[in-house]
């Protein structure tokens, strides 16, 4: 099953799809991994990666592509990928669904966690990092035990500056204003899965299986 997960950051992308990784033993692909995986490898592609990140501009989409592609040609990939942070628009949803044929494969569904702007900002605003380790704490949602302090290594807990409100604001901004028209594009196609992200995890988790056609009651509890 070839899945795209679409949510802002906030929604809680992440632990869902760790849930869709372990319950359909997908692979979970992150946009940042793409290019990391690349960069890493040397590859000619990566080089030209390399040469786009350090001028501090966009990768084009016909590299990005490419790259999906060639990861998704690795026996890994067989039962699926979940995708995670592309595409980001109409256009690059339109040409990835031009490219799959080339492997036999399509996008089967997309699922939104949709979660109201105000309430991503309240979450966002409230992350705070450990220097040591980057383990992730939220004042309202996962506060550490002691104030401050990273209950696994005891290093202090700052506020990184990508997540101060302003940051954060121009973040959802975009969002909202550009990914959102993917959330139309997938919808316009039938195969949007939307859910309301403003609930517990494990409600969230209940209703993506369902939409799924998959059995909640066989996820491993806590995991
Ligand atoms: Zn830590």
């Amino acid at each position: 099953m070839n899945l795209i997960l679409i949510g802002a950051q906030g929604s809680g992308k992440g632990t869902q799809a760790s849930i869709l990784v372990e319950r359909l033993g997908i692979r979970h692909l992150a946009s940042g991994d793409i290019f990391r995986n690349a960069v890493a490898q040397g590859t000619p592609l990566g080089l030209e990666v390399k040469g786009y990140m350090e001028r501090g501009e966009l990768v084009p989409d016909r590299i990005t592509i490419a790259l999906i592609l060639d990861l998704l040609r690795d026996p890994a990939y067989e039962k699926g990928v979940v995708l995670d942070g592309f595409p980001r628009t109409r256009d690059q949803a339109k040409a990835l669904d031009d490219a799959l044929p080339q492997l036999h494969r399509r996008i089967d569904r997309a699922i939104y966690l949709n979660v109201p702007r105000e309430v991503l900002l309240d979450r966002l605003s409230g992350r705070y990092v450990c220097v040591a380790h980057q383990h992730v704490y939220n004042i309202k949602t996962k506060p550490p035990k002691t104030p401050g302090i990273c209950d696994i290594d005891g290093s202090e807990l700052i506020q990184r500056s990508d997540d101060t409100p302003a940051v954060i604001e121009t973040r959802l901004q975009k969002f909202f204003e550009d990914t959102i028209q993917v959330v139309h594009y997938y919808r316009a196609q039938g195969k949007l899965l939307e859910l309301d992200g403003n609930q517990p995890i494990e409600e969230v988790s209940r209703q993506l299986l369902l939409g799924l056609g998959l059995d909640p009651a066989q996820a491993k509890p806590g995991s």
